[in-house]
């Protein structure tokens, strides 16, 4: 019998932790809702790094870990190859394809934050929605930019800078009054991939607005890679549930 450790903080990973049975473990880092209606075990918070997480395969006697991460969390995407190789188990992953510009679509890749407080000159009203990093920038934000910065929870914001706390999916609808609202003249993104947070693209690309796209990191080889949810379920042994 399997035993899966299922590291997680996606919609698709939750996908997978409803269909697991009580003998698996469903792992959260802890930054967004712990569900508590799942029939398997959930734990929460890091492991201590890469040699943390292959005492703790051990220790449960883990069988297959399943890295169901966000396409950014590079940390725990590499602590998740290493420590299986080093726990002797096979690491499987979701590799969510990224989105991919259209003909219509003005996405220009910056690679880190230098690169986009560079490009971010030539604009006046820039949309963020990388996650937490532009709060630790809100004290150094150019007279005549106005900020709008979505993340996950609230924060405050200042005179120059507005902070919204939401969670997706967002439907096309609220991005286009939000875009129509803000006013915005750009559009900060991750290249997530998936259809929860895509609905902003479809908006910047109605509205002509250039996308400011932060490069993906690069990600380890694991032993398999899925492409969608439903594949690596597919490939799961039965009686998992
Ligand atoms: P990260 O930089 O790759 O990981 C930082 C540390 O957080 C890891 O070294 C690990 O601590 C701990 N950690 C991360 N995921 C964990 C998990 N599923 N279970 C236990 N510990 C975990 O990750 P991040 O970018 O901060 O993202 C944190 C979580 O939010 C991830 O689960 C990710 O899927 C989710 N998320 C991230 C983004 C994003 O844009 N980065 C977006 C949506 C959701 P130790 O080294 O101590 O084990």
């Amino acid at each position: 019998m399997k035993r899966i450790l299922l590291l997680g903080g996606v919609g698709d990973a939750l996908r997978i932790a409803r269909r697991l049975g009580p003998a698996h473990i469903y792992s959260l880092a802890g930054l967004g809702k712990v569900p508590s209606d799942l029939r398997c075990q959930v734990r929460v918070g890091g492991f201590g790094g890469a040699a943390g997480l292959a005492s703790f395969i051990r220790a449960q006697g883990i069988s297959l870990l399943l890295d169901i991460t966000h396409p950014y969390a590079a940390q725990i995407s590499r602590n998740a190859a290493q420590a299986a190789e080093d726990a002797g188990i096979p690491c499987w992953a979701l590799r969510r394809p990224g989105w991919q510009p259209g003909p219509q679509d003005d996405w220009r890749t910056v690679n880190d934050w230098d690169e986009l407080s560079l490009a971010l000159h030539a604009f006046q009203r820039p949309f963020f929605t990388l996650g937490r990093e532009p709060l630790q920038h809100l004290d150094t934000i150019p007279a005549g930019q106005f900020w709008t910065i979505r993340m996950l929870d609230e924060h405050p914001g200042n005179a120059r800078a507005r902070v919204i706390g939401n969670r997706g999916p967002f439907s096309l609808d609220e991005e286009r009054d939000l875009f129509a609202a803000g006013n915005f003249d750009v559009l900060i993104s991750k290249n997530s991939g998936g259809d929860a947070t895509e609905a902003k693209l479809q908006v910047a690309r109605e509205r002509s607005l250039p996308v400011l796209i932060l490069a993906r990191p690069e990600l380890p080889e694991v032993d398999r890679t899925f492409v969608s949810c439903d594949a690596l379920w597919q490939a799961l042994p039965d009686g998992l549930g």
